[in-house]
């Protein structure tokens, strides 16, 4: 059985147009949602569906993988 890799999100503020598409996709909902109505860029996601990445419009969501460390977290090579 594989272990889900977290991953730590990051927007494109300038491209975003708040749209909300990456909110409403997202299976984590109101739990995952940052102060700008974006899926959340400050924690890690643990489930990495990455179906906000496939849906928003103006391509601007990026990730990177990340393990927890001492209660951070921190970016790692695949
Ligand atoms: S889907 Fe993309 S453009 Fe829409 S709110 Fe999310 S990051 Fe912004």
């Amino acid at each position: 059985m594989s272990k889900l890799q977290p991953v730590l999100f990051n927007i494109g503020w300038n491209a975003c147009i708040n749209c909300g598409a990456c909110v409403a996709i997202c299976p984590q909902e109101a739990g995952f949602v940052s102060p700008f109505d974006t899926i959340a860029v400050d924690r890690p996601c643990d489930i990495a569906c990455l179906l906000c990445e496939q849906i928003c419009p103006v391509e601007t969501i990026t990730h990177v993988p990340v393990e927890r460390l001492n209660g951070s977290a921190v970016a790692v090579d695949r």
